[in-house]
C-alpha cells in the first residue's frame, strides 16, 4: 500500500522546523534564493567550464563571463570528450536563454480558458490542492508525471523521490523512453546491468567500426570527429536503409530493407559461426547460452538473409569477413535500432556479435549504445522511474530497504511495484484512470508517436501541469498550470554522457522573471505539499549529489569515490563506476610513483590524483559481467514482421530521423537561433527518390501530400537518391511528422517504433 499525502505531517507544523533557505515566505523575495545572482564561486570576468545541454556527447564549453554573466561560449580544449570541438548547437547554446518566448511567470488557466499570470504562491497552492483532491478521490494511481533527459541528474533524482516517496505518485516515466529504453533493457538482460561499456577513445582505437541505425555525422557530430581522428585507417561499416551522410563516408554501406536488421544480424552471426570466426575461449569463459543461440541462427543462411534484407550474399560475406579480420571491432547503435518494433532483440543481436567474437572489454571494441539527450544516462540511473534510485529494483525488498536507509525515510514510502511506461501512462489517460499529469521539460504534444492521440488524451485530464522554460510549446497550449523553469546555464547540477562520464553544469546566466530552476521548483512543491522534512537534506544540487553517491554504493554505477563538483571539474568529468576503493587505489599508486609524503585530502594529494587520473575507462576488461554468475547472456528470438507494411493503398515506407546537426528534437531551443535556422530548411521537407518523383509527376521543390492511416501532412519534395524507390524520409524535428507515425512499441522496452510505417505520397 502506497502512503498518500494525507499520511504526511501537515505543512503548518513543519515550516518552523524546516531549515532550508527556500520556504513559502522567501518565494515573495526572489533575490533571496538566487534569482538575480550567479554563484559567488564564479569570478565576475572569468571563464566557467560547463557541459553542453543538448546532446549526449557531453562536450565541455567555456562560458566567458562579463560581470558574472556569460556573454559567449567556446569549446573547451582540454576536456577528454570534445578536445576543443563543438557542433553548431553548442556554439549557439546561450541564444535560447534570451528568447522572447521564455516562460517568466507562473500561469493558471482561468474559467474563460485563458492562461493568466499568477504568483508562485497561487500556482503552488492550486497545484497542491487540485492534485490532493484528485488523489483523494481516485487514488494514488490517478496521478502521473512525464519527465525528461534534459534536466540535471540531481533534479531528476529530486523529482523521482518527491513524486514517488513524497507525493505518493505511482506512475512516472520520462522521454528517454522514446529514445533509450531499448538499450537499458538490452543491457540489463544481456549484461545484468544497464552498462554501456565504452569510452569515446574507442572510436579512435578500432580498426573496424560498425554503425547500425546511427547517422553519427549528423546526430553526434563530435563523436564522428573522434572517428575521423582514428589513425588505423578503419573499415567503417554503416547499416542503414538510407544513404545518410555517414553512409556516404563509409567503406561499406549496407542499405538493408527497413526493419530487417534482426535478420541481417542473425545471418552475420551464422556466417561467423559457420566459418569458425568466433572466440571460443571468451564464449566458454564469460558467457551463457551460446549453443542455443548458434542453433537458432543456423536457419539464417546467406541466401535467405539476402532475400529478406535486399542485400547481396557478397555484401554479407564482406561484412562478416571484416569483423573476422578486425583486431578491435566496435559495434555502435542508436535510434535506428532503438525505435523499432523488435528493438530490444535487435540491440541484443548486436551485443551477441561482440560477445561471440570477444570484442568487448578491450580498447577499440564494444557493443555500444549511443544515447540521445544530454542527460538520458542520468535519467536511466537516478530518475526513480524505470528503476529505483541508483540502478536498484523496486521489486527487490533488499534494494528498497537500502534506499530507504540511504534517504532516511520509512521503507513503506517506497512503492513495491514498477511505474507504467510512457505509452501505458498515455493509455491510462485515454481510459480515464489517470486524471492528472505533470510534464517536466518535455513536449509530448509534438514528440509523442501518433500525435493526434495526444490532445484527445489531454482533454480527458482534470489537471495538466507543464513545467518548461518556454511559454508556447504545443503542450503548454493544453496546460491548466504552467511553472516557468530556468534553462541550462541558469542552474547547477551534473549530466551523465553516453560514455558514462559525469560532468558539471553551472549557472552562468540569470533566469528571466520569476523562472526557477527545476530543483527549486521541486523544493517548493515539497514545501507546499508538506513533505519538506523528508527532503531537509536536499538543500542544493551538490547536497543531492552526495545523496546520489550513497544510493550508488556497491552498485555497478558506484560513484562514492567522487568528492564533489570540484573533483569532477578538475579531472575533466569522471566515468562511472568510481568507487571510494578505486579512488584510494589511484591515490596510493600516485603517491608511490611520486615518492609519497602527501596526506590524503591535501591539495598536493588531490593534484596528484588529478594528474594520474585514468580518464578513458571501459567496462568488462576482466570479462566479468553483472549477472550473479559473472557471465553475459546470449539472448535471441524469432524476428517478427513490422506492425505496418506497405500495401496497395499505402505503397511507401516512411523513415524518420535527424535532419541536420543544427536542429534539436522539437526545435523549441534551436529555432531561437538565427544562425542555426540558416543551417536547415525552415519548412518541412521530404526526401523522395527521383524515380518515384518522376512517376508521381513531382519536380524539385514540388509540394506533396503524405498520408498514413493516422493522419496527413504537406511537405516540399527534395529529390535525392539517398532514399530508395518506395521509401521516403522525413526529419523528426517538424511538428507535423508525428501525425503519421505508428504507435507500436517494442514489447520489452516499450519504446515506440518511430522509424517505420506505411504511407502514400501524392503530388499537390
Ligand atoms: Fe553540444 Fe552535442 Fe554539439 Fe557537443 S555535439 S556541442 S554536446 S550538441
Amino acid at each position: 500500500m502506497i502512503p498518500t499525502a494525507a499520511d504526511l505531517p501537515k505543512p503548518s507544523s513543519l515550516f518552523r522546523e524546516f531549515t532550508g533557505p527556500l520556504t513559502r515566505e522567501l518565494v515573495q523575495e526572489p533575490g533571496e534564493f538566487g534569482l538575480g545572482k550567479v554563484p559567488a564561486r564564479l569570478k565576475p570576468d572569468a571563464t566557467a567550464k560547463l557541459v553542453c545541454g543538448f546532446c549526449s556527447t557531453g562536450c565541455s564549453l567555456n562560458a566567458h563571463l562579463r560581470e558574472g554573466r556569460a556573454i559567449n561560449l567556446t569549446p573547451a580544449t582540454e576536456y577528454p570528450v570534445n578536445l576543443g570541438m563543438a557542433c553548431p548547437k553548442g556554439w549557439e547554446a546561450l541564444t535560447p536563454l534570451t528568447a522572447p518566448n521564455r516562460a517568466t511567470t507562473p500561469l493558471i488557466r482561468d474559467t474563460s480558458g485563458r492562461l493568466q499570470a499568477a504568483s508562485w504562491d497561487e500556482a503552488m497552492t492550486t497545484f497542491v490542492s487540485r492534485l490532493r483532491a484528485i488523489q483523494a478521490k481516485h487514488g494514488p494511481g490517478s496521478v502521473a508525471w512525464l519527465g525528461t533527459g534534459q534536466i540535471c541528474t540531481e533534479e531528476l533524482a529530486f523529482l523521482g523521490a518527491l513524486g514517488k516517496f513524497g507525493i505518493g505518485i505511482l506512475h512516472g516515466d520520462g522521454n528517454p523512453r522514446q529514445c533509450m529504453a531499448t538499450s537499458v533493457v538490452a543491457y540489463k538482460q544481456s549484461f545484468g546491468f544497464d552498462a554501456p561499456p565504452y569510452t569515446y577513445q574507442d572510436f579512435e582505437e578500432s580498426d573496424v567500426i560498425v554503425l547500425i541505425g546511427s547517422n553519427l555525422c549528423i546526430a553526434h557530430p563530435i563523436m564522428w570527429q573522434r572517428v575521423l581522428r582514428n589513425r588505423n585507417n578503419p573499415e567503417i561499416i554503416v547499416i542503414d536503409p538510407r544513404k545518410t551522410e555517414t553512409a556516404m563516408a563509409a567503406t561499406q554501406h549496407l542499405p538493408l530493407a527497413p526493419k530487417s536488421d534482426l535478420v541481417l544480424l542473425y545471418g552475420i552471426a551464422n556466417l561467423l559461426i559457420q566459418n569458425g570466426w568466433i572466440d571460443e575461449t571468451f564464449i566458454g569463459t564469460h558467457t551463457n547460452g551460446f549453443n542455443e543461440f548458434a542453433g537458432h541462427v543456423r536457419q539464417f543462411t546467406p541466401d535467405t538473409v539476402a532475400v529478406q534484407t535486399g542485400l547481396t550474399v557478397a555484401q554479407l560475406y564482406r561484412f562478416a569477413e571484416s569483423i573476422h579480420r578486425g583486431k578491435a571491432v566496435s559495434f555502435w547503435w542508436t535510434m535506428g535500432v532503438n525505435q523499432g518494433h523488435e528493438s530490444t532483440r535487435t540491440a541484443q543481436a548486436i551485443i551477441n556479435l561482440a560477445l561471440m567474437t570477444g570484442n568487448i572489454g578491450r580498447a577499440g571494441t564494444g557493443a555500444n549504445s549511443i544515447t540521445g539527450q544530454c542527460n538520458a544516462m542520468g535519467s536511466r540511473l537516478f530518475s526513480n522511474t524505470t528503476n529505483l534510485l541508483g540502478g536498484h529494483d523496486f521489486l527487490n525488498a533488499g534494494h528498497r530497504a537500502k534506499i530507504a536507509g540511504a534517504l532516511g525515510i520509512p521503507v513503506e514510502r517506497i512503492p513495491q511495484q514498477n511505474s507504467f511506461a510512457y505509452d501505458q501512462i498515455m493509455d491510462a489517460i485515454e481510459r480515464g484512470e489517470i486524471k492528472a499529469l505533470w510534464l517536466i521539460a518535455t513536449n509530448p504534444a509534438h514528440s509523442w508517436v501518433n500525435q493526434r492521440s495526444v490532445p484527445a488524451a489531454f482533454r480527458k485530464l482534470e489537471l495538466l501541469v507543464v513545467q518548461d522554460m518556454f511559454n508556447d510549446t504545443e503542450s503548454v497550449a493544453h496546460a491548466d498550470i504552467v511553472f516557468p523553469a530556468a534553462a541550462w546555464g541558469e542552474k547547477e547540477g551534473t549530466f551523465i554522457n553516453s560514455e558514462r562520464r559525469i560532468g558539471v553544469v553551472k549557472k552562468v546566466a540569470v533566469a528571466p522573471g520569476q523562472a526557477l530552476s527545476d530543483f527549486n521548483i521541486f523544493r517548493l512543491v515539497a514545501n507546499y505539499w508538506g513533505c519538506e522534512m523528508m527532503f531537509r537534506e536536499w538543500t542544493s544540487p551538490e547536497a543531492v549529489f552526495q545523496i546520489m553517491k550513497r544510493c550508488s554504493a556497491g552498485q555497478p554505477c558506484d560513484i562514492t569515490g567522487i568528492d564533489g563538483y570540484e573533483m569532477l571539474d578538475a579531472v575533466g568529468g569522471i566515468q562511472w563506476p568510481f568507487s571510494s576503493e578505486q579512488c584510494s587505489v589511484i591515490g596510493n599508486r600516485s603517491e608511490q610513483s611520486a615518492g609519497g609524503g602527501r596526506s590524503p585530502g591535501s591539495t598536493d594529494h588531490c593534484k596528484l590524483i588529478t594528474d594520474h587520473f585514468p580518464n578513458e575507462r571501459r567496462l568488462f576488461a576482466d570479462g566479468r559481467f553483472h549477472h550473479a554468475d559473472g557471465r553475459a547472456r546470449f539472448i535471441f528470438e524469432a524476428p517478427k514482421a513490422p506492425p505496418e507494411c506497405k500495401d496497395a493503398e499505402f505503397p511507401f515506407e516512411l523513415l524518420t530521423g535527424r535532419g541536420t546537426s543544427a536542429q534539436w528534437h522539437t526545435q523549441t531551443r534551436t529555432r531561437c537561433s538565427a544562425v542555426l535556422r540558416r543551417l536547415h530548411p525552415e519548412e518541412l521537407y521530404v526526401e523522395l527518390n527521383p524515380d518515384d518523383a518522376q512517376r508521381l509527376g513531382v519536380g524539385p521543390n514540388g509540394r506533396v501530400r503524405i498520408t498514413s492511416r493516422r493522419g496527413s501532412l504537406e511537405a516540399t519534395a527534395f529529390l535525392t537518391p539517398t532514399v530508395r524507390p518506395g521509401q521516403i524520409f522525413l526529419p523528426m524535428h517538424y511538428e507535423a511528422v508525428n501525425r503519421l507515425t505508428h504507435p507500436a512499441v517494442d514489447p520489452y522496452s516499450r519504446q515506440p517504433s518511430y522509424k517505420h510505417c506505411a504511407v502514400r505520397v501524392k503530388r499537390r
